[in-house]
């Protein structure tokens, strides 16, 4: 009600700026890339600003504006969209001339589907002189990102953060692809934007860079931010200094709110700040008594949720040892469907569960499938609190079946793992009668005899079993 953004006629509507965000590789340039940008577009010294990160900033040249997103890296990306925030029009897709497609690069590229937006690609440290941006075309192309230049949809600029060379280019570019995307909004109405990030300001309180999205945003304005509220009393642009108004694809620091609001809250200008407190305050209410966020599918209740007609598609993020293991996986789940129900893979990749798969799965409310490998400590953490499933599996067809059986609604009871604790292997002693002895470290919980154990290795699994013998120091022990 008084939340609902107000409607807008096709006649107010203006053509706005893109947002960015820069993803890709590690090491492959995006904060070179960044700071490039950054260099050029904000105070130096961040003198005047008051706070410690520019989270955004905008370019500007002859065609237009760029606003740049300063939080590289998809991890940043999805936790916004797991908030329900979309702020990104485009990413920029960071590879190196001299490296090539890599599995951060495929992963930003499937976190950046998932959201369905558009990828503009950077082909990055074309100075060096083994640098193949012909060859990177070419491994894009299995990705379905075919450059312009050889008949496709993707604009791919060969550009170097070192030297600069390109990078003025690629704004262009970037203000090219956002005509074709036609981004416009209403400046003439109430402000609305997306909290990008927010932290107290020794004397000023709690602030925060807003990023306007619509309207237009006044000192003195009354709003909402998640469970906080408050009146505009300054504005700062990225280059430190003092603005009166904010206008869309814009951001700001906003000092005058009555906490600190979280990344990805939706902002909202109202006409009274009493409607506005009372909003915070019952909010506030509500999460305290909900600590549990919804959580996602799982499995166990696809079929539910399939038969109360809210889900056709079973969305999931595959992790497993090898390459080989996710190929399979990934071919056989998308065998499993029919024409009522399918499952979708929205990323899939080799190594450990990490928390940008988590993310992705919370964004996409996705189940993750472990094959051979697990999720440590602080990404089980992050998944409970995202309220998403992850399933580890030991047999490729296990793991096919459990898929199927969830679209069937006939999965079998699931044996529960309970960790008890974690040991840390410190060194190898070597016997011929009993074979390799562990030095073990007990990190946390408790280590007893017989307990099963699951030995990994960068979160893959390298060897699953039971303990044999325990011992303290020369003394046998049931439990360390
Ligand atoms: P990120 O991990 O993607 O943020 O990558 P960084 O921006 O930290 O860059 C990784 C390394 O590559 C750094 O040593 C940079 O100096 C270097 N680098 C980045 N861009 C270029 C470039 O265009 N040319 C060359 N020669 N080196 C670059």
């Amino acid at each position: 009600e008084v939340l609902a953004e107000e409607p807008d006629k096709p006649e107010d509507l203006l053509p706005r700026a893109p947002v960015v965000t820069v993803m890709g590789h590690v090491d492959h340039g995006k904060t070179s890339l960044l700071d490039r940008v950054r260099e050029a577009n904000v105070a130096a010294g961040e003198a005047g600003g008051i706070t410690q990160h520019i989270a955004a900033y905008e370019v500007k040249i002859d065609q237009g504006r760029v606003v740049f997103l300063d939080t590289p890296g998809h991890a940043a990306f999805t936790k916004m969209r797991a908030r329900g925030a979309q702020c990104t029009d485009i990413v920029v897709l960071v590879v190196a001339a001299d490296d090539g497609v890599m599995p951060q690069t495929i992963e930003a590229i499937d976190h950046a589907k998932a959201a369905e937006v558009p990828i503009v690609v950077a082909v990055n440290k074309c100075d060096k002189p083994n640098a193949q941006p012909e060859r990177i075309r070419q491994e894009l192309t299995q990705h379905e990102l075919v450059d312009e230049q050889w008949g496709g949809k993707t604009i791919i600029k060969d550009i170097s953060a070192l030297t600069g060379d390109g990078v003025s280019e690629l704004m262009e570019l970037l203000v090219l692809e956002a005509e074709m995307l036609e981004l416009k909004a209403n400046p003439n109405k109430k402000a609305r934007g997306t909290i990008v990030e927010s932290e107290i300001s020794r004397g000023l309180g709690p602030v925060a860079w807003v990023l306007v999205q619509t309207g237009t945003l006044r000192i003195g304005d009354v709003f909402l931010a998640g469970d906080c509220y408050g009146r505009v009393r300054s504005m700062q642009n990225a280059r430190g200094e003092d603005v009166e108004e904010a206008g869309p694809s814009t951001p700001v620091v906003v000092t005058g709110f009555s906490g600190p609001p979280d990344a990805g809250d939706t902002f909202v200008v109202l006409e009274e700040e009493r409607v506005a407190r009372t909003i915070a305050e019952k909010r506030a209410e509500l999460a305290k008594q909900r600590s549990q966020r919804r959580p996602h599918v799982t499995l166990e209740d696809f079929h539910d949720l399939m038969m109360a007609g809210e889900k056709k598609e079973l969305n999931v993020v595959i992790k497993a040892d090898v390459q080989g293991s996710v190929d399979v996986l990934e071919t056989s789940f998308q065998k499993i469907g029919n024409e009522e129900v399918k499952v979708t893979v929205v990323h899939s990749g080799v190594g450990g569960v990490n928390e940008s798969d988590v993310l992705l799965a919370s964004a996409s409310d996705a189940v993750v499938i472990g094959f051979h490998v697990t999720a440590n400590a602080r990404v089980q953490k992050l998944a409970e609190e995202e309220g998403v499933e992850i399933r580890t599996y030991r047999v490729i067809y296990e793991a096919i079946d459990a898929v199927r059986s969830a679209l069937e609604g006939m999965l079998a009871p699931e044996s529960r793992e309970v960790v008890i604790g974690h040991v840390e292997i410190r060194q190898i002693f070597r016997s011929s009668a009993v074979g390799n002895i562990a030095g073990c470290y007990v990190l946390d919980g408790e280590v007893s005899r017989g307990s099963l154990v699951r030995i990994t290795r960068d979160d893959v699994i390298i060897y699953d079993g039971k303990i044999a013998t325990l011992r303290r120091e020369k003394d046998d022990a049931k439990t360390v």
